[in-house]
């Protein structure tokens, strides 16, 4: 199974200059897992407008795009997601059951005459053929694919979030990817299940509890619907067992204030905090900040 991190940005893409986000980029939420000829995406911020560009230089896999929630950060590339416009495409797009109106309505809005000059029905009618799926968090996705396994949780966030675990059926590798969500004062028992056995853990660690980098301090954050990798590193290796060591810890959903010197140093002093507080079997074999175009493969 190979994950591949489009976008790791939250809120709105980095308005920084160039050169002071070249190590970890300023593209917004998008996540791709691939294992054998299927394809999942998680999330279509900005990330996914590079990742559409590969696509149509790739043979078709099965594509699946699942949207963790519908924040402009985790939506705002599907209108610049080129395979949407080519027929021959198909995709399955799913999102949670919450307001009074369909997933497909909410992201037909974003592309109503107001916002964007082609609508998504248009779209529809002349490029790839896209269904939308409503359904609610908590369970298996039962999404049909056949090397795939998606399991969802109902995150902390304002507006709601959904977590995915996604499971290689050859391997049993699991990845789980937690975008946005802020933490309570415990994991609580649904997410301790949820993480149990997890290979990678992708975890929203948009703010801090180091006190110099003011801008971005949980503190004064409260309410916002975002975390920290310290409480991450900490309370998740707490739950992990002997033999099933968790291989690694990637922090993401950075704020796009965070210039690659503010990153570096948060992931260096997470580092040494793993190293400190870690036991000899190593639970948390590596603790890493992501970044545009990371790889890793299990
Ligand atoms: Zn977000
Ligand atoms: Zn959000």
């Amino acid at each position: 199974m190979k994950l591949k991190i489009w976008g790791c940005r939250g809120s709105v893409p980095s308005w920084l200059p160039p050169e002071q986000v070249k190590k970890f980029g300023n593209r917004t939420t998008c996540y791709e897992i691939i294992e054998g000829n299927e394809r999942i995406i998680i999330d279509a911020g900005t990330g996914i407008i590079p990742l559409g560009n590969e696509i149509m230089k790739q043979d078709k896999l099965e594509t699946i795009i699942c949207l963790s929630h519908l924040h402009w950060d985790h939506i705002q590339g599907l209108p610049f997601f080129v395979p949407l416009y080519v027929q021959g495409f198909q995709f399955r797009v799913y999102g949670r059951v919450k307001w009074d109106k369909t997933l497909e309505e909410i992201l037909q809005g974003q592309m109503s005459h107001w916002h964007f000059p082609i609508s998504l029905k248009e779209v529809s009618a002349r490029g790839a053929e896209i269904k939308y799926i409503d359904f609610y968090p908590g369970g298996d996705l039962h999404c049909d694919l056949n090397n795939l396994r998606v399991h969802t949780l109902e995150l902390n966030h304002p507006g709601g979030c959904i977590g995915y675990k996604i499971t290689s059926v050859k391997t049993r590798k699991t990845i789980v990817i937690l975008t946005d969500n802020e933490h309570r004062e415990t994991l609580g028992v649904e997410l301790e299940g949820f993480l149990d056995k997890a290979n990678i853990i992708l975890w929203d660690g948009q703010y801090t509890t180091i006190e110099e980098h003011k801008a971005i301090l949980y503190k004064y954050k409260h309410g916002w619907g975002h975390s920290t990798g310290e409480f991450a590193l900490r309370k998740i290796r707490e739950k992990i067992q002997e033999q099933h060591p968790l291989e690694k810890l990637i922090i993401t959903h950075h704020d796009p204030s965070s210039v690659d010197e503010i990153l570096l140093d948060l992931e260096e002093t997470l580092k040494e905090v793993r190293e400190l507080i870690s036991r000899d079997w190593k639970d948390v074999k590596e603790v890493i900040f992501a970044r545009d175009n990371m790889e890793v493969e299990i």
